[in-house]
């Protein structure tokens, strides 16, 4: 049985890592940072913050920076989207924006 406390934790751990992986300019770095990410998530069977479920490609499982590893279109005013392309496998997925935040 995990104590509770040992959530908390890791969440804070995926925090710190997901933030510190977006900073990164060395891309293999900041993979690695979000490789370790997803490894602390799985073990304390805790769900990646919202935003950093966006960061892996759906495809390729890839960590991608939007902008440097890849390309995002936003789509028309209505939708409130955006597209995100994976420059790693070419995956191209949307991502909704201004949803309720308990996503
Ligand atoms: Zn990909």
């Amino acid at each position: 049985m995990l104590k509770p406390r040992a959530k908390e934790i890791a969440r804070e751990r995926i925090d710190i890592l997901v933030k510190s992986a977006l900073k990164e300019k060395d891309e293999a770095l900041a993979a690695q940072q979000a490789r370790q990410a997803k490894k602390i998530a799985m073990r304390f069977r805790v769900r990646l913050p919202y935003e950093a479920q966006q960061l892996y490609c759906k495809k390729c499982k890839a960590f991608i920076v939007p902008g440097r590893s890849a390309r995002v279109r936003v789509g028309r005013a209505k939708t409130r989207a955006v597209r995100i392309t994976c420059l790693r496998c070419g995956h191209t997925y949307r991502k909704v924006l201004g949803r309720n935040k308990d996503l």
